[in-house]
């Protein structure tokens, strides 16, 4: 094992977005693992509040966590005694005001008296010793926090399988680090999975807390489809965290790569070696969450072979509805291999597949959702023989 794992994961039961619900259920989670939010926000700590900020979407298309739960941790680390409290992230695109504004954060802040704060400027961390990656240049914001709180959104995601704690922290890459990044892992999903697990274990932040009240499924993690979760779960070790939603939500480690790359790092996730404390997550668990389009194809060797040799009838590659798209060339200009070939304001963008490294960065921002990763002919052919 790499890392000193706090294996405790709280789970507890939050019906609504309703505020009371919302504080008690917070409240509960730091109670259950630590003792109060006291505990990990000594007095006059400075805190960052990290949410997923990744566009411009209100609060009912749950792309981002809800104000209220972002409203009742910054209240509970106020409380605590923090001499300030910060909310920051880099968006796929866009400032991140605009998107805390859309998303009902910045409101939250402006009641709160705390600042939403842009990352734009940058510093280099070292990750710890055995990591394959040496140096992350991330936002300086982040190393200037004592306290770094960190606040997923339960999704589906097209090449994760699920977008939680640990995808959640790939927003401290500042702007065009992330398509760099996604540029260099290329289609290679368990190195940009390593590279997920890698950073968040750099950041390390002293908290993570999935808000799962109201997920999403399908399309995710920009424009899938909400769906009544009704919990929030917190942990200070994300695999841990992770694996726990998963398990309640039906995906095995196989189907979500970053904790697939954590178990393959030494991680123990072994569901009898976690303590769950608060709700029991039977309780919780959710029945048939459809999940993006799946990625790579599974199944016997001979099949995963032949999805190789007939790469373009086996593998997902975004698709544009030219009806839903708007032309507004957002998918274009974000694309970090340059595949999207704007042709005009007002006109869908061509794929140039041959470029294409299905990073669905493309999919994840498009402002419209006119962009699906859609499983091509060859695997709803093998879903069709129950092959794959
Ligand atoms: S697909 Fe989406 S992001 Fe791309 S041009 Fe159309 S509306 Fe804009
Ligand atoms: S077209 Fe979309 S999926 Fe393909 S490389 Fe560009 S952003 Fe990534």
């Amino acid at each position: 094992m790499l890392m000193n794992q706090d294996k405790r994961v709280s789970v507890r039961r939050c019906a609504s977005y309703s505020p009371d619900a919302v504080r008690a259920a917070v409240a509960a989670l730091a109670d259950d693992l630590i003792g109060g939010w006291r505990s990990i926000v000594p007095p006059g700590a400075r805190v960052l509040l990290k949410p997923n900020l990744l566009k411009a979407a209100t609060p009912e298309q749950v792309v981002c966590p809800h104000p209220e739960v972002v409203r009742a941790i910054a209240q509970a680390c106020i409380d605590a005694g923090a001499s300030s409290v910060r909310i920051g992230d880099s968006p796929g695109i866009g400032s991140t005001r605009r998107v805390a504004e859309k998303s009902g954060i910045a409101q939250v802040a402006r009641d709160l008296g705390i600042e939403v704060v842009e990352f734009d400027e940058t510093a280099t961390i070292t990750p710890p010793q055995g990591f394959w990656h040496r140096s992350f240049t991330i936002a300086a914001e982040v190393l200037r926090a004592d306290v770094i709180i960190n606040i997923a959104k339960c999704k589906t995601h097209a090449i994760m399988g699920l977008t939680l704690s640990v995808k959640n922290l790939y927003g401290v890459f500042v702007g065009k680090q992330k398509a760099r990044w996604h540029f260099q892992c290329g289609r290679d999903y368990a190195h940009f999975a390593r590279l997920l697990v890698e950073l968040a274990y750099t950041i390390n932040p002293a908290f993570s807390v999935v808000d799962a009240v109201i997920g999403m499924e399908g399309n995710g993690p920009g424009n899938g489809t909400p769906r009544h979760l009704g919990f929030l779960a917190a942990s200070r070790d994300m695999v841990s965290l992770d694996q726990v939603v998963a398990d309640i939500l039906g995906f095995t480690p196989e189907k979500v790569p970053t904790l697939a790359a954590a178990q393959s790092m030494g991680f123990d996730i072994s569901p009898e070696h976690i303590t769950i404390i608060g709700d029991n997550p039977k309780s919780l668990a959710v029945q048939n969450l459809r999940p993006a389009a799946r990625m790579h194809v599974q199944g016997p060797l001979p099949i995963r072979m032949l999805a190789v040799l007939l790469d373009r009838f086996m593998t997902t590659q975004p698709t544009i509805d030219p009806h839903t798209c708007s032309g507004c060339g957002m998918c274009a200009q974000i694309c970090p291999a340059g595949a999207l070939a704007s042709i005009g304001t007002g006109v869908p963008p061509r794929l140039v597949r041959r470029s294409c490294i299905r990073c669905f960065c493309c999919q994840e921002i498009c402002p419209q959702g006119a962009i699906t990763a859609r499983d091509p002919l060859g695997v709803r052919l093998l879903k069709h023989l129950r092959l794959e």
